[in-house]
């Protein structure tokens, strides 16, 4: 547990490049749900990675939508909390920071390969998430391997290198041959991280954090013990799990909940204005009622009051099903 904080936390972890959907506010009153309903500190962390991808206005306008949802945060931006800032977008220091103890560890190489050369240079499936499984081209041979001066990496053919961690040593560092976690919704997760998600960036070529790395770092930083999030964030949750292994920290309790499709049967986008939660906030719909529809279907008591839902809120099986909204 992260010092002078003993309660762990449930967090909110929205990326703020558009307005909340049904699906993003369904995670959200989940994830509150749970934290509340085990006494934790509940979090919303806004994953602004990226500034140049956040659109004006849009970070008020979550703030709306979750307001207007009844969901209040021990800690958030606007008002801050011992474990903060909770904006990723100052926090970059302690990415570098992050990333280079994998880089002590002589796990990172650097990587200038475009995403149109390693689609061409692989037949390998696709990791679902992040386009196909890297095939390796850019990865040293086997040996000792030193550590790079992260600060000043060369470029590469002209272009500035993204940082990819090489799986298959820091499984071998770990002692281990796959990652697994126990997963509240799902059951036991278990994949062969080199062979069927390959080395993946841990920052990019602007010099980012990937959201994998800040992330897993501000889970553990913020001492939330519990991430309860979207079933499309399965894969993420593995690649996380190494890093917070590599590290040496605890694993917070992960439950990964179907999602909510679109009339369509496909997952629900932000530009689907319909959907969002801004729109049905303004046309005059009760929040409540939102609350009962968003817990419908999920073996939880009927009803959108808040202490009840936290009352009778259970996280197993009963939240993996995704919900097709009818009509
Ligand atoms: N920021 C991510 C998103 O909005 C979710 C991160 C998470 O919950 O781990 O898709």
């Amino acid at each position: 547990m992260t010092d002078g904080v003993s309660v762990g936390a449930g967090r909110f972890a929205p990326t703020p490049t558009g307005r909340l959907h049904l699906g993003n506010a369904r995670t959200a009153l989940l994830a509150w749900l749970w934290a509340r309903r085990h006494g934790l500190r509940t979090v919303l962390r806004m994953e602004d990675l990226d500034p140049l991808a956040v659109p004006p206005g849009c970070v008020a306008r979550i703030y709306a939508d979750l307001d207007w949802l009844g969901l209040t945060y021990d800690e958030e931006p606007r008002w801050g909390g011992p474990l903060g800032p909770y904006q990723q977008s100052e926090r970059a220091a302690l990415y570098d920071g992050a990333l280079e103890s994998l880089n002590a560890m002589g796990l990172l190489y650097a990587c200038a390969c475009s995403r149109k050369e390693v689609l061409q240079s692989t037949q390998a499936p696709h990791a679902h998430d992040e386009g196909p499984i890297y095939p390796g081209t850019c990865r040293p041979v086997s040996g000792p391997r030193s550590r790079l001066e992260l600060l000043d990496l060369p470029r590469i053919g002209g272009r500035r290198p993204a940082l990819r961690i090489d799986v298959a040593r820091a499984l071998e560092r770990l002692g281990i041959q796959t990652v697994r976690f126990e997963d509240q919704v799902r059951g036991s997760v278990e994949l062969d991280v080199s062979k069927d998600l390959g080395d993946f960036v841990v920052r990019r070529a602007d010099g980012l954090a990937a959201y994998q790395v800040a992330c897993a770092f501000d889970d553990d930083a913020m001492s939330c013990t519990q991430v309860l999030r979207g079933s499309d964030l399965v894969l993420s949750a593995v690649r996380q799990v190494l890093l917070l292994s590599l590290w040496g920290r605890p694993l917070p309790s992960y439950a990964h909940v179907g999602l909510v499709l679109g009339r369509d049967g496909e997952r629900l986008s932000k530009r689907d204005d319909a959907l969002a939660l801004e729109t049905l906030r303004t046309s005059g719909l009760a929040a409540t009622d939102v609350r009962r529809r968003l817990t419908g279907g999920l073996g939880l008591p009927d009803t959108g009051d808040l202490a009840a839902l936290v009352a009778g809120f259970e996280v197993g099986p009963n939240l993996a099903p995704d919900v097709r909204l009818e009509g």
